[in-house]
C-alpha cells in the first residue's frame, strides 16, 4: 500500500489528489491530512479514507474536530510534524495556498519519498531552503502546476545546455476578450473560462500575475535564465508549455484542462502503472485553432514586473507575493478594484521601503515570514490611504 501526505486536502488540488486516490482506493493508506477551518470537509475525508492523523491549523475548528475525533492523532500546527508522523510516506501532495504553505512543505519534506508540490509562493519564496532538504533526505521533487509539470516532462531528459527556449501558455482569463470595467466585481473575476481553482490563483489569472509567479517558479526549479523564458496568451488552455531545444526540435506539451492529470502522475509516474487515467481523445478542433497571441501590456499591465525579477534568489520574490497576496485579499473584501491590483503592484515594489530587498539573499524561513507579514501590513495601511486621498 502506498502511504500518502497531503496538505491541503480541501482545496482545489487537495479534493482532486484525493479523487484520484479514491479511484484505486485499496491501494493507497492516507497517513495525514491538512485543513484551515474546513472541518466538514475534512471530517468526511477522515471517515472515507481512515485517515490517522490530521492538521487543523485554524485554533478554534481545531478544538471542535479534536472533541468529534477521539481515537485520531489532531495537531493544531505542522511543528516537529516529521516527529509525529511514525512512518515515511511514499507521496506528499504540498497544496496549501500561499506563503503558509512554506514551512509545512519543508517539514513534510523528510517524511515522503516523493513530494508533489502545487503550492507556487513556497517555490518561489523558499526554493534554496526546499532544494536543500530535498537533497538532504533524497526526496524525489516533481512540480505539478500544469505548465511546470509539462516543462519537467520534457526537460527531464535533457541538460540544461540543450534547451534554448521555454514558452508558458496563459489562458488570459475571464477579461482576454472583454474591456476590464472600473466596477469588476470579484465574482465575474474568478469565474475563469477554463479551470477552476481557488479563489487566489483566478484571480492571479485574470490579472496575469499568475504567469509572472510561474515564470519565476520555473527560472529556479528548473535552473534557466530568465531570457529563456517567454510567455504566450492561448485562451483553450489545452498547450501547457512548448520547449525548443537546441537540435532543432520544439516539443509541444498538450493536455486537457485537468489538474487530475499532472496530479496522477505524479502519484503513478514510474510504477509501470500504464491505465491510471482516462483523458479524452486528441481535440483536433482545438490543434487547427490553437490562436497563440503575444501578451498585450496595455492589457495585463504586471508583465513589466519580469523586467523587475533579480537574477539570484533575493527577498524581492516573498516581497511581490506579499504585496499581490494582500491586495488579492483586499480586492475580494471589495477594499480595492480590480485595476488597483496592478498599478498597486507596480507602484509598491518600487518603492524604496521594498525595493531595498531586492538584493539580499534569503537567510532562513523565519526572515521570509517575517518580511511577509511586514509587507502585507504596510501594503494594506499604503493601499488604504491612497484609497482616501
Ligand atoms: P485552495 O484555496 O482551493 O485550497 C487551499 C488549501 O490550503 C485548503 O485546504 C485550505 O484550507 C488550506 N489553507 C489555506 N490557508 C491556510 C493556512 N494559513 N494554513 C494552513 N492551511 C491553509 O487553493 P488551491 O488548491 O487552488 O491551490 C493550492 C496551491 O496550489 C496554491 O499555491 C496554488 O497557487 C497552487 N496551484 C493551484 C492550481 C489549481 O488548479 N487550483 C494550479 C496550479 C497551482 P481551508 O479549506 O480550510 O481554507
Ligand atoms: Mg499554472
Amino acid at each position: 500500500m502506498k502511504k500518502i501526505i497531503i496538505l491541503g486536502s480541501t482545496g482545489s488540488i487537495g479534493k482532486q489528489t484525493l479523487e484520484v486516490i479514491n479511484k484505486d482506493k485499496n491501494k493507497f493508506k492516507i497517513l495525514l491530512l491538512s485543513t484551515d477551518k474546513n472541518i466538514n470537509l475534512i471530517s468526511k475525508q477522515i471517515k472515507n479514507f481512515k485517515v490517522e492523523n490530521v492538521v487543523v491549523t485554524n485554533k478554534k475548528k481545531y478544538k471542535i474536530l479534536k472533541k468529534k475525533f477521539k481515537k485520531i492523532k489532531i495537531f493544531p500546527d505542522f511543528k516537529k510534524i516529521d516527529k509525529k508522523l511514525k512512518v515515511k510516506a511514499d507521496y506528499a501532495m504540498s497544496a496549501i495556498s500561499g506563503i503558509e504553505g512554506l514551512r509545512p512543505t519543508i517539514n513534510i519534506i523528510k517524511k515522503t519519498k516523493r513530494i508533489a508540490i502545487a503550492n507556487k509562493e513556497s517555490l518561489i519564496c523558499g526554493w534554496s531552503f526546499i532544494q536543500k532538504e530535498l537533497k538532504k533526505n533524497k526526496t524525489e521533487f516533481i512540480p505539478v502546476d500544469s505548465e511546470h509539470f509539462s516543462i519537467w516532462s520534457v526537460i527531464k531528459d535533457y541538460k540544461k545546455s540543450d534547451i534554448e527556449k521555454v514558452i508558458l501558455t496563459a489562458s488570459g482569463g475571464p477579461f482576454l476578450n472583454k474591456k476590464i470595467k472600473k466596477n469588476v466585481s470579484p465574482k465575474d473575476a474568478i469565474s475563469h473560462p477554463n479551470w477552476t481553482m481557488g479563489k487566489k490563483i483566478s484571480i492571479d489569472s485574470a490579472t496575469m500575475m499568475n504567469k509572472i509567479f510561474e515564470i519565476i517558479e520555473a527560472k529556479k526549479i528548473f535552473n534557466l535564465e530568465l531570457n529563456k523564458f517567454e510567455i504566450l496568451i492561448h485562451p483553450k488552455s489545452y498547450i501547457h508549455a512548448i520547449v525548443k531545444l537546441k537540435n532543432g526540435l520544439i516539443k509541444i506539451i498538450a493536455h486537457d484542462t485537468d489538474m487530475k492529470i499532472p496530479i496522477s502522475n505524479s502519484i503513478y509516474m514510474g510504477n509501470n502503472n500504464k491505465n491510471f487515467i482516462k483523458s479524452k481523445k486528441i481535440d483536433i478542433n482545438i490543434l487547427n485553432s490553437l490562436n497563440l497571441q503575444k501578451v498585450r501590456i496595455k492589457k495585463y499591465p504586471v508583465i513589466k514586473i519580469l523586467n523587475r525579477i533579480t537574477k539570484k534568489e533575493s527577498l524581492f520574490d516573498t516581497i511581490l507575493v506579499a504585496i499581490n497576496d494582500e491586495l488579492v485579499k483586499l480586492f475580494l473584501e471589495n477594499k480595492i478594484k480590480f485595476l488597483d491590483i496592478s498599478s498597486k503592484i507596480w507602484h509598491l515594489i518600487n518603492l524604496p521601503l521594498f525595493s531595498k530587498f531586492r538584493h539580499q539573499k534569503p537567510k532562513n524561513l523565519a526572515q521570509i515570514e517575517k518580511l511577509n507579514e511586514f509587507v502585507r501590513l504596510k501594503t494594506s495601511s499604503l493601499s488604504v490611504i491612497s484609497k482616501q486621498k
